[in-house]
């Protein structure tokens, strides 16, 4: 129990008297902690600590690392910068041995401020100092982030930014062509090859893999157990919210994303429609979050390795992940969240300009270069709405090419009035993008107006396309039944297949290979939103709970599943 007597180790509330103790005693919180144990994470709702015995390590996130920033030593009180901002927690505190904190809330906080000025003076002081030393960290920060030098038409370029933007990795892209860029580009890089990356600490990787750079960079790359209780097969909302519940859980849980974690949700600009952020949030912040979280409950996340072939094991709990270069990993169950990937735009001259201007998706990265520039959309559903909202804010005019007659009949309510209010986005119905120009980079497309059936050539450099995606699901064994679209079917369709083979029906995201489920938008009948990714990913855990008590008194399969 705190008592005043505690409190008086505080220098903070040295000149308090004994009622005023007495109350803040009575309010505290006395938290104890162990070795690593986290006090807080970045991004949390904050509070007022005081550390009462051992000491904490204050780390913060900067350029995509954790750095440790400073040390908290008995009698340090801390908690007031995001309390007095309103912000949320601005940095970690992780205890390094056993330690004893009080913690006060938001509303006991500010009453304390009021009991006191010298002591609200101090506060201000303390916090005054910390917001200079985050000044300072951040001032410092860009001397160390990575250096990805490469030409602006180079797509192994392109692919290298988007890699580091969508893994929130910090970087300074130099283009060669750039008269300006060039004196920058340190010697060693000399005349290529490009692209190449520079490390903080001056190291060089030139032409390297998206696996490579997740290395150097300390990202995680592959699986450190033989075996899981649960392997996901992808990073998107379903995948991430699987990864949250089942470690949470108490499952070991391995999430293996290709990419970088978020999916498509992290392609889109802002998602307004996600319950509990009523202003909406980017698809980039719900995926940083969501990692965090996953990460927190002990997740291991892998990136930048794809998951090629799945081994189904004669025993239904003895399943193994092939991932890209032959490494396995055994899996009692797993979840298959590999939702969909966009529908190429299948014109003359657009294959071989895929990054040189031809884009899938909002391509986040290339917001700057379209500064000032008139951009054109493809596509006339809420993705392409959302991007035209988002692009707005950098290009001169941005036109949405919609093939239908009608902008409602594919986006939303909310988005179409949105766009409304833009006056530099122009919506063409009816319009079809036919053939796409350039050499090396885009430089005009052509668009038939489907009434009239005249073509039209516009002169631009960049065109972003959202125009549908696809299940690819011709990597998964034949065992595992999809619809003729590629999408996996589950639960009453697993049954109606006609392949299930157990005596017991499939659970409601069991696909017809029992122990392998499907959730989010590669399932057979999903509702592809958000929060429908995110349910089922939650969803496939409590089955996979159900499915492996079950699993020690299952009869066998009636047809043992093949190899
Ligand atoms: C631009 C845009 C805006 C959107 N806006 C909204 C919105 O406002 N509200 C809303 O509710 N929904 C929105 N959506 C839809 C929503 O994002 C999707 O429904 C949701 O992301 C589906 O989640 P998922 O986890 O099933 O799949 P995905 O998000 O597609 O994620 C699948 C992941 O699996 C990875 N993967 C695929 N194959 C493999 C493999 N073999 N090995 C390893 N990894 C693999 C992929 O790289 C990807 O990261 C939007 C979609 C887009 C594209």
């Amino acid at each position: 129990m705190i008592t005043p007597d505690i409190l008086r180790l505080v220098p903070l509330f040295a000149e308090l008297d004994d009622a005023d103790l007495q109350e803040i005693a009575a309010a505290a919180a006395d938290i104890r902690l162990v070795a690593d144990e986290w006090l807080v994470r970045e991004g949390e709702t904050p509070a007022f600590f005081a550390l009462l015995a051992g000491e904490l390590e204050v780390t913060k996130t900067v350029a995509g690392a954790e750095r440790v920033i400073d040390h908290y030593h008995v009698g340090d009180s801390f908690g007031e910068v995001p309390l007095l901002l309103g912000s949320t927690t601005v940095a970690n505190l992780r205890a390094v041995g056993d330690v004893r904190v009080l913690r006060l809330d938001a509303t006991e906080f500010h009453y304390l401020l009021a009991r006191s000025e010298r002591m609200a003076a101090a506060v201000m002081r303390t916090m005054a100092r910390r917001v200079g030393n985050l000044r300072r960290l951040s001032i410092e920060t860009p001397a160390e982030t990575t250096l990805i030098v490469g030409h602006r038409a180079d797509l192994a370029c392109y692919d290298l930014r988007d890699f580091f933007s969508r893994n929130h990795l910090a970087f300074r892209w130099l283009d060669p062509d750039d008269p300006a860029a060039a004196p920058l580009i340190p010697a060693g890089v000399g005349d290529g090859p490009y692209p190449a990356v520079v490390f903080p600490d001056g190291s060089l990787l030139a032409l390297p893999s998206p696996r490579q750079v997740a290395d150097r960079l300390g990202l995680q790359t592959a699986p450190r157990r033989p075996a899981y209780d649960v392997a996901i097969v992808g990073g998107g909302p379903a995948g991430l919210a699987a990864a949250v519940y089942g470690a949470s859980e108490g499952l070991s849980t391995l999430m293996i994303e290709r990419d970088a974690p978020g999916g498509q949700a992290g392609a889109s600009s802002r998602i307004e429609n996600y319950l509990g952020f009523p202003t909406g949030l980017s698809g980039d912040e719900l995926s940083a979050r969501a990692l965090q979280q996953a990460t927190r409950f002990g997740t291991e996340i892998v990136v930048a390795r794809e998951v090629t072939a799945l081994r189904l094991g004669a025993d239904a709990h003895d399943h193994e992940i092939v991932l890209d270069g032959d490494e396995t990993v055994g899996a009692r169950s797993i979840i298959l969240a590999t939702g969909v990937s966009w529908r190429s735009l299948a014109v003359p001259g657009a294959d071989e300009l895929v990054g040189q201007g031809i884009y899938y998706g909002a391509a986040r990265t290339e917001a700057p270069s379209v500064r000032g520039k008139d951009v054109y959309l493809v596509g006339g559903g809420n993705s392409a709405g959302q991007a035209a909202m988002f692009f707005a804010s950098y290009a001169r005019c941005v036109t949405l090419l919609i093939r239908a007659s009608s902008i409602e009949q594919g986006m939303s309510h909310y988005l179409i009035d949105q766009l409304a209010t833009k006056r530099n986005v122009v919506v063409r119905t009816g319009a079809t993008v036919v053939a796409a120009h350039g050499r090396g980079h885009l430089d005009a497309i052509t668009v038939r107006d489907e009434v009239t059936r005249a073509t039209e050539r516009y002169e631009t450099d960049a065109l972003f396309v959202f125009i549908g995606a696809d299940a690819e699901t011709g990597w998964l064994p034949p065992e595992i039944a999809r619809d003729e679209r590629g999408y996996v079917l589950t639960g009453p369709d697993a049954q109606a297949s006609g392949t299930w083979r157990l005596e017991r029906d499939p659970y409601l995201l069991e696909t017809t290979v029992p122990g392998v489920f499907a959730a989010g938008d590669l399932r057979h009948g999903s509702i592809k939103r958000v929060a429908s990714g995110v349910g089922e990913g939650s969803m496939a855990i409590a089955f996979i709970h159900q499915y492996l008590a079950l699993s020690a008194t299952e009869a066998p399969p009636v047809t043992a599943v093949a190899g």
